[in-house]
């Protein structure tokens, strides 16, 4: 199968996207620095259909205007606002403004070209090094279902009840989150919910290739 390389930015991020004939199924990788999920997106996109977004970055952090930034907390006004200011303590107000309007702009387009047609799923990679676990999403979840024998680092988050619903017997830690928070921190899950897009993000502990190809296969055979 021939696979289209072509490239998007999101406010001067850039994404190399990888197509792999058409299909209703897209795959991200937004941190550049989790190396396995990045092996993962690069293997699968070649035997899959569906279109892989991934950032062209080495690094987590990304060049954005005159800082650096988590480019995952970036896609709400008030969570980029939030992570802006982390990342650069002394703004002057009409830069920090300025540089908000340009994300707001463009992230409408880049939420269009990453977000699958209508019914079509998301599918996040991503990779934890250190302390961050499933324990830490349940407060701001609606439903959980943890599994004993697996590691609270390797787990799956879904933002549809009906995908939940199929996934939630399998073998893998599992929450849903279909209600927007409060506390919205700018990251792709939560623009997910709000446009009502099926999302899945399959997380687990950096290195963990078999550990997150298994569960990429299993979320992909429960949903198809
Ligand atoms: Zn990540």
């Amino acid at each position: 199968m021939a696979i289209e390389i072509s490239e998007i930015s999101y406010c001067g991020i850039p994404f190399e996207i990888k197509e792999n004939s058409s299909s209703s199924t897209h795959y991200i990788l937004i941190h550049g620095d989790e190396q396995t999920a990045k092996i993962l997106i690069n293997e699968h996109i070649k035997k899959n259909k569906g279109k892989a977004f991934i950032i062209k970055s080495k690094d987590r952090e990304v060049t954005l205007g005159p800082t650096i930034v988590d480019p995952n907390r970036l896609f709400s006004n008030s969570g980029a606002r939030k992570a802006l200011k982390n990342f650069k303590a002394d703004w002057v107000k009409s830069e920090l403004d300025d540089l908000l309007t340009k994300l707001k702009i463009s992230r409408n387009n880049f939420l269009d070209s990453i977000f699958p047609s209508e019914g079509g799923l998301l599918i996040a990679l991503h990779n934890n090094f250190r302390g961050y676990n499933v324990n830490s999403e349940l407060k701001k979840s609606q439903l959980f279902s943890i599994k004993k024998n697996e590691n609270p680092r390797d787990f799956i988050i879904c933002t549809s009840d009906i995908d939940y619903e199929k996934l939630k017997n399998g073998p893998y830690n599992i929450v849903l989150q279909n209600v927007m928070n409060k506390n919205n921190d700018g990251s792709l899950s939560w623009a997910a919910i709000q446009k009502r897009v099926r999302y899945i993000n399959i997380e687990t502990r950096l290195g963990w290739l078999s550990q997150q190809r298994k569960m990429l296969n299993f979320v992909e055979k429960e949903l198809n």
